[in-house]
């Protein structure tokens, strides 16, 4: 495949690269260039290394070009190839939440907390080995720090918990666009309908706390941004009404977690309810694939999110007992 079918340009020197993680245009890195420097947001797995230098080179870089490497979140799936990537950008800073950083330089935590979401085999098959960053490359993302690229493209990250607590969100004043990571939701480019964009939100385990992504929600609209960037799957620009189908998914997910919660077949229910509340959704949005391929694209996704959902449900239980 040709490099070029892999990257989709925007508007402001903002590309997209698909990290081709489990299928095609499903997790998305994106490259901003500036002034002839460039930063990546985010990187995908060890497996996304060869197509993200490939993707500076098409878009006239050279690999000293690149002064950082914004991790929105340590999950692996956005952040596992991280550290092999930093080996070939001798000038590159990782930029990372102070809640992640030490899960960079030291990866063993990750890898144990991947292993259980996703079982040991897949856990090596989709992430590999994953390389550390050094302590001293790595540049601590306080709560409103600027990162300057290119002289003068302002790049603020803000503090976004609600999905996970080591989550930022990078406001790009210049584009008026925002990478969200996964704190908007998901928006697959395969549910596009004369409806437009299809959203829902993401409970990933083991920190999903829905007050907390109501917030980020409220507060990613509250700087008006024209675009949003997901790294599932890049742009979305409907914000408005997506916001408000975001909200609504958060509140239908804990609905279905508490209605569920207690009952012997917890899990099994509550995956049942999710795929449930998926198709009456996608039918509303006017979607026509079969339920083979709803399967196909949202299987994993629903896996997950319900896992997250039931973490949640037994910390709060946890915390009620205490
Ligand atoms: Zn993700």
């Amino acid at each position: 495949m040709s490099i070029e079918e892999l990257l989709i340009d925007f508007s402001d020197g903002i590309t997209a690269i698909d990290t081709q993680f489990l299928r095609r245009r499903m997790d998305a890195s994106h490259l901003i260039v500036h002034g002839g420097r460039g930063a990546f947001v985010d990187t995908g797995t060890n497996s996304s290394v060869p197509t993200l230098l490939k993707a500076i080179e098409a878009r006239g870089l050279k690999r000293e070009a690149i002064d950082y490497v914004l991790l929105t979140h340590v999950h692996l799936d956005h952040a596992g190839g991280a550290g092999l990537l930093m080996q070939s950008l001798p000038n590159a800073r990782a930029v990372i939440h102070p809640r992640g950083a030490r899960h960079m330089i030291d990866p063993a935590k990750l890898i144990a907390g991947a292993m259980q979401v996703y079982g040991e085999q897949a856990f090596h098959r989709l992430y590999g080995t994953l390389v550390p960053i050094a302590e001293e490359r790595i540049v601590i993302a306080a709560n409103g720090a600027e990162v300057m690229l290119g002289g003068d493209r302002r790049l603020e990250l803000i503090h976004t918990p609600g999905h996970a607590l080591h989550h930022y969100a990078i406001v790009d004043h210049a584009a008026r666009a925002i990478f969200s990571g996964d704190n908007f939701g998901i928006s697959y480019r395969e549910f596009d309908t004369s409806h437009g964009e299809f959203i829902f939100p993401t409970t990933s385990p083991v920190q999903f706390d829905p007050e907390a992504m109501h917030a980020t929600i409220d507060r990613l609209m509250s700087y008006q941004p024209k675009a949003i960037f997901l790294t599932h799957y890049s742009r979305v620009q409907e914000l408005a009404r997506l916001a408000r189908d975001l909200h609504a998914g958060v509140d239908a997910y804990v609905e279905m977690a508490r209605r569920n919660h207690g009952k012997p077949d917890r899990g099994a229910l509550l995956r049942k309810d999710m795929a449930t509340w998926f198709d009456a959704a996608l039918d509303r949005h006017g979607y026509t694939g079969n339920a083979i391929t709803r399967r196909e694209l949202l299987e994993g996704d629903i896996d997950v999110n319900c896992q997250g959902l039931e973490v949640w449900l037994d910390r709060k239980a946890g915390a009620g007992r205490e």
